[in-house]
């Protein structure tokens, strides 16, 4: 997707205020931040939406937001953040490129809200929970990535005949006389 301005940040082509980068993933500086330190996490490839983010990617991206999340907040001395991600125009995303949103947050804000500064709990809603969790159902459990072990070392071969000279007695007594 030429005309979308986060590739176009990827490549360079316009700027930005660029806080963390790797084979995958950049970090910049949000261009009209709401808060002071406010960041965007974004893939490299254009993919719009985090449903279109690799299995194998989206653990990934959470540990890069965890970590400039604690840096940010430990280098403007922030008292706590919130993480924010809109998907679909209908959501508010205005940029078709996943991105999540890092936004520190300090003593001074003119308010303390979370999310309710954007939403108001819904009485239809709230009606409608028994019905939204027999829609929803229980999802099946998402597997834990476990680590991959290190090969096993290939075993040293023994020469049955040299035992002896791994034993410094037995070498000394051998050469004793
Ligand atoms: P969304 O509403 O899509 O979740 O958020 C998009 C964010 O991207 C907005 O907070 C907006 O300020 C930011 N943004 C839009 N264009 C640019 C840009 O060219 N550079 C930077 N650094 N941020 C941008
Ligand atoms: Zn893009």
């Amino acid at each position: 997707m030429n005309d979308c301005i986060f590739c176009k940040i990827v490549k360079g082509e316009i700027p930005a205020l660029k806080i963390y980068e790797d084979s995958d993933f950049i970090g910049f500086l949000d261009v009209n931040p709401r808060f002071i330190g406010h960041a965007l996490i974004i893939p490299k490839k254009h993919l719009e939406t985090i449903l279109d983010i690799d299995n194998n990617q989206i653990g990934h991206m959470f540990e890069i937001v965890q970590k400039v999340a604690k840096t940010i907040t430990e280098a403007l001395d922030a008292k706590g953040f919130n993480i924010g991600n809109n998907n679909g125009q209908i959501a508010g995303q205005a940029v078709p490129h996943a991105h999540v949103h890092i936004m520190p947050r300090y003593e001074t804000d003119e308010h303390h809200a979370g999310f309710e500064a954007a939403f108001k709990p819904s009485e239809d809603a709230k009606k409608e929970l028994e019905n939204t969790l027999k829609k929803i159902g229980t999802i099946d459990p998402v597997e834990t990535k476990t680590p991959t072990p290190d090969p096993p070392k290939p075993e040293t071969k023994k020469d049955e005949n040299l035992d002896f000279a791994f034993d410094d007695n037995i070498v000394m007594s051998k050469f004793d006389g």
